[in-house]
């Protein structure tokens, strides 16, 4: 699979029944293998999430409830007492290589709600500039039956969207998508690639192959995680999890499906900012600034001529011209008391109007420019 040793960006899932052992432990020696698919990407430049799950797996163990079916409130327990022994194996792991480990753990809001997101995001971009590798869960402690993705592939995907990732790896105990359930059909035909995500290839995930895998997330899951990547513009690879240095094998060749995306990552997200988000204000710029952002740079405080409006750091705003013409949407770094406070003023002089700086007022990365503005 050529697009992930290419992949800046990687996000890779990985199921309870990959981490645990028969014995309910933490696989070490799995793990270890795996350690050494992440050091290697690492040494590329690539920076590498994992989502792993295991928390409730470990707890289970750890408070000795046996194979019995949890109540909520257990199952709760069991993900607090698990994780943190999740997150021990995970550094014992990864530890001989240098590659330091960081916990996050995420609810569904902090992947919908738009100004924890961002703030999740920025926090995410940090660790991986600092080439740390975070190992996401979800909060299964303080989440709600009603709030929680359940499932880590999902979640996963929501987490590739929130960091642009190029690929998301579902390590499964199946190497991929087949058109019927290969354990009882002979028929079964593997799918090296998909397309486009058609009502077929829906109704293959579903029925038989439904319950394919052994974790929360069957193949369904995995292929509405995969919708979510591919609106995002990231590729999604399904393969077998289950043997050593997964990511190896799949750089070798072994088999999988992958899942194309619709679009780039850069292109889907410039959508989601100027099609999806209702704007809170507009900034209407002089036409210096507007220029400039026709040939891709950033707004900058001095091209500011007026704020409208209330709205919060991290908001999307319309940008307008001094005649009231659309020419873009984005977010915006500054809430509209400081925008109205840094108006006209060179970038230099941002910190001491406002005792800080974050930059131009919209970074161009989180502009998107209307189409024939
Ligand atoms: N978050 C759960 C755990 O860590 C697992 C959810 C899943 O496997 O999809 O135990």
């Amino acid at each position: 699979m050529s697009g992930l040793t290419s992949a800046r960006r990687v996000v890779v899932k990985l199921g309870s029944a990959l981490i645990i052992g028969e014995d309910g432990a933490p696989d070490r020696a799995w793990m270890a293998a795996f350690a050494q698919d992440v050091a290697r990407l690492r040494a590329r430049g690539q920076q590498v999430m994992l989502v792993s799950s295991g928390a409730v797996a470990l707890g289970r163990k750890r408070l000795k409830f046996g194979r019995r079916a949890l109540t909520l409130p257990e199952k709760q327990a069991a993900a607090a007492a698990g994780q943190s022994a999740l997150m021990r194996a995970w550094e014992e792991a990864l530890e001989p290589h240098g590659v330091i480990a960081a916990q996050v753990l995420l609810t569904r809001d902090d992947t919908e709600v738009r100004s924890r997101w961002l703030n999740a995001r920025a926090t995410m971009e940090t660790l991986m500039t600092l080439g740390v590798v975070p190992v996401v869960n979800e909060n299964d402690t303080v989440v709600t039956e009603e709030i929680r993705y359940g499932d880590n592939d999902r979640l996963a995907a929501r987490v590739a969207q929130m960091v642009g990732a190029d690929v998301l790896i579902l390590l499964s105990d199946i190497d991929g998508l087949y058109t019927a359930d290969p354990r009882n059909n002979p028929e079964a035909r593997h799918l090296a690639r998909i397309d486009h995500i058609t009502p077929e290839i829906e109704a293959m995930a579903g029925g038989a192959n439904a319950g394919a895998g052994v974790g929360t997330g069957g193949m369904a899951t995995k292929l509405a995680a995969a919708r979510i990547a591919q609106q995002a513009g990231c590729a999604t690879v399904i393969t077998l999890g289950r043997r050593p240095a997964p990511l190896q094998a799949l750089e070798a060749g072994e088999r999988a499906t992958v899942i194309e995306p619709a679009l780039s990552a850069k292109a889907a997200y410039k959508a989601w900012i100027g099609g999806s988000l209702a704007p809170a204000g507009t900034l209407v710029i002089d036409a210096g600034a507007a220029r400039a952002l026709m040939t891709g740079k950033s707004l900058l405080a001095a091209g500011l001529r007026r704020v409208e409006g209330q709205f919060g750091k991290g908001d999307a705003v319309l940008v307008c011209d001094e005649a009231g013409l659309e020419i873009g949407r984005g977010l915006t770094r500054y809430d509209s008391g400081d925008a109205e406070r840094i108006k006209g003023l060179k970038s230099g002089d941002i910190d001491a109007a406002l005792g800080f700086t974050e930059g131009p007022l919209i970074h161009a990365d989180d502009l998107a420019l209307r189409s024939g503005a």
